[in-house]
């Protein structure tokens, strides 16, 4: 078993609050993804769980049992980072041996004396029958004999997997694993670290910037801005119900259109804000229709990219559509576009999601004003 409870974490360097209250409950076996920008307090997070940094308030469980105060080696967690913190001295096969070797040392009381680890001995059987599948389910069998040195940004990275493997965790956390390999790799490793993840049916819990590969990797993301957790769901209700704003700006590439609305009661207007993703917005089609100049456009084969501008505004929003329409959007025309009620996300003056109710509200007070 490998859950894990996140309650009211907070944690601050110096005046700088980093963790504001976070709570989480990561369950047994799933691929947890944290995503959220650079500096939102991510890594942070991930170091409390693992007991490399202390918190200020709150409590870190491990299948529900508290553990804020247990020291990181006690905890049987697996942290693979960005850096992938090999020993540049020591093979492949010695360097996935350390946590086997550290555990050894201590079983049997002695001070783990740096020497003895690092030196080249002789290793057990059952050691090297570990170190030999964690080795063959990475495919870097061939490679336990050479230095990290001697190895590609991939292999190195495998190594470092290879290395989490073998101690049998109660769950990996893995962050930011994939930002030192070239576009390529990170999207060839991507699948891998899933396929992998579905074979040990371990908890995951993976630390990223890019929301591609939360939302490609992750049975359930955590959105984090600022030391927050916004939402916590799978990446369907992310990407389709998002909780805020912030969040369904977050996710998607182009990003969301955010249009300024309003809903008039005979009482009080409020404003709103009606998100469309560039997917959903169709040309000459849809309930709702705008005319637009279009301003930039990109061919990307499959698909082209547009930007288009509403009349007397500056802001720019974008479509995506088929390439069949690529004549009839020359740079500086103007265009009918639409959208569908379906698409639409309705958000408050403050960037929450409306409930679905005031939603349904305002599209029959727009379709009386029609
Ligand atoms: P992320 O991983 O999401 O990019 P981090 O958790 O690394 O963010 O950092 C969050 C914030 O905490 C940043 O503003 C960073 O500068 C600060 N921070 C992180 N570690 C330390 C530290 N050891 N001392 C002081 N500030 C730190
Ligand atoms: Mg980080």
């Amino acid at each position: 078993m490998g859950s894990i409870q996140l309650q009211n974490i907070v944690k601050s360097f110096g005046e700088t609050k980093v963790l504001r209250n976070v709570s989480l409950e990561i369950h047994d076996g799933e691929f947890t993804a944290l995503v959220g920008p650079s500096g939102c307090g991510k890594s942070t997070l991930l170091r409390v769980l693992a007991g490399l940094e202390d918190l200020d308030d709150g409590s870190v469980s491990i299948d529900n049992i508290d553990v804020s105060m247990s020291r990181a080696s006690d905890r049987n967690l697996s942290m693979v980072f960005q850096s992938y913190a090999l020993y540049p001295h020591l093979t492949v096969g010695e360097n996935i041996a350390v946590p086997l070797r550290m555990r050894e040392l201590n079983s049997t009381q002695r001070l783990p004396l740096l020497g003895s680890l690092l030196t080249p001995t002789a290793i057990k059987k059952n050691v090297s029958d570990k170190i030999a599948a964690a080795a063959k389910m990475l495919e870097i069998d061939h490679l336990l004999e050479r230095k990290p040195g001697q190895l590609s940004g991939g292999q190195r990275q495998r190594v470092a997997l290879g290395r989490a493997l073998v101690r049998k965790p109660k769950a990996f956390l893995l962050d930011e694993p994939l930002s030192n390999l070239d576009a390529k790799l990170r999207v060839q490793t991507r699948s891998e670290i899933t396929q992998l993840h579905r074979q040990l049916k371990s908890t995951f819990v993976y630390v990223t910037h890019d929301q591609v590969e939360a939302m490609t990797m992750a049975d359930r993301i955590a959105v984090m801005v600022d030391g927050e957790i916004l939402q916590y769901d799978t990446p369907e209700n992310i990407y389709n119900k998002p909780s805020s704003i912030d969040v369904a700006e977050f996710i998607g590439s182009p990003k969301i259109n955010i249009f300024p609305a309003e809903l008039i009661n005979p009482d009080h207007d409020s404003k709103l804000k009606l998100g469309v993703r560039p997917e959903h917005i169709k040309h000459n089609d849809g309930t709702y229709r705008f005319e637009v100049s279009i301003c930039h456009l990109e061919n990307l084969g499959p698909e082209i990219q547009v930007q288009f501008k509403l009349p007397n505004s500056d802001a720019q929003f974008h479509s995506r559509f088929d390439p069949k329409y690529l004549g009839q959007l020359p740079i500086g025309s103007k265009a009918q576009l639409g959208f569908d009620e379906v698409d639409c996300h309705i958000f408050d003056d403050k960037g929450r999601r409306l409930e679905p109710s005031k939603t349904k509200q305002f599209f029959e007070k727009l379709n009386q004003a029609a």
